[in-house]
């Protein structure tokens, strides 16, 4: 029986650099907060709580606090979070995932050249509630086409249009063109990051050729949700696990090839752990 892992699983980019940061900053001995969870898995924020980081979880908590090191997860932050880290006279260690830096910078320049900002996304998501902070004059946030079809820019403003580093490629593509049917002046960039698309494309690939499929990730990672559903279509027995302790497998000889991916949150000590585990036992 063969264990193959999916060709690209577990953490992005972005997810790895700002925990890296935080452990290389837990070895300085200082006070280390991360401004909301820094990764959306139980398993890390656990450890990373044994190791003296506590979470800031919202603005009001942040504007209590009189010293530490603050750490910025990869989502980014709206702008007024670094002014009051500066007010407040706390180390702003900014993680803030390079692709989402850029959104902001778009955005900002957007709103000082008269633009109005249109963000394709989750208003409710702390990336988009953080793009939204660097937008200097107006914003909407629209999630479905359907809301695109109702917007009407302000006056008549030309717009600047992003979207979500995680949106749907052909949902933005779709939208877009609501756009350019109702003439409007806009200029749009897209801002979609691969990382999740490659996840989900190569998890489905594993899936197709997979007797049986295992996904790792936090409870409430939704790409990790995405992930299990696609390797569920291709492969129906599919488990989807938290950590090696919700793995019970019993494999019938016939079983061949046995896939694994993992969520964006999922470190690669659980993926290797449940690799190994299903190696050695089956
Ligand atoms: Fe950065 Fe992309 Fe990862 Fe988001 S998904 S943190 S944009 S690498």
């Amino acid at each position: 029986m063969e264990t193959r892992l999916a060709e690209c699983l577990g953490f992005c980019f972005g997810v790895r650099r700002a925990v890296d940061t935080v452990y290389e900053q837990i070895k300085t001995g200082k006070t280390i907060y991360t401004y909301g969870a820094i990764v959306n898995n139980e398993e890390v924020v656990r450890e990373l709580s044994g190791l003296g980081v506590k979470v800031i979880e919202s603005k009001e908590e942040l504007e209590k606090l009189d010293r530490g090191s603050v750490i910025i997860r990869a989502h980014g932050v709206p702008e007024e979070i670094y002014r009051i880290l500066e007010e407040k006279g706390l180390e702003c260690i900014d993680a803030t995932c390079p692709f989402v830096k850029r959104i902001h910078k778009i955005v900002q320049q957007a709103g000082s050249d008269g633009n109005h900002v249109v963000i394709i996304g989750n208003a409710g998501h702390p990336e988009v509630e953080g793009i939204v902070g660097w937008c200097s004059g107006g914003v909407t946030v629209l999630e479905e086409p359907e809301d695109a079809e109702k917007f009407v820019p302000p006056h008549g403003e030309k717009l600047c249009v992003v979207s979500q580093t995680t949106y749907n490629y052909n949902k933005f593509h779709y939208i877009v063109e609501i756009f350019e049917k109702k003439g409007y002046n806009s200029t749009v960039v897209n801002t979609i990051c691969n990382a999740t698309e490659e996840r989900q494309r190569s998890a489905r690939a594993l899936a197709a050729e997979a007797d049986v499929m295992i996904v790792i990730g936090g409870r409430h990672s939704s790409n990790t949700r995405k992930l299990y559903d696609i390797c569920r279509e291709e492969c129906a027995e599919t488990y989807f696990i938290q950590t090696l302790d919700d793995l019970h497998l019993e494999l019938p000889k016939a079983v061949r090839l046995v896939g694994i991916t993992a969520g964006a949150s999922t470190p690669n000590k659980l993926i290797e752990e449940v690799q190994n585990y299903v190696r050695i036992n089956f």
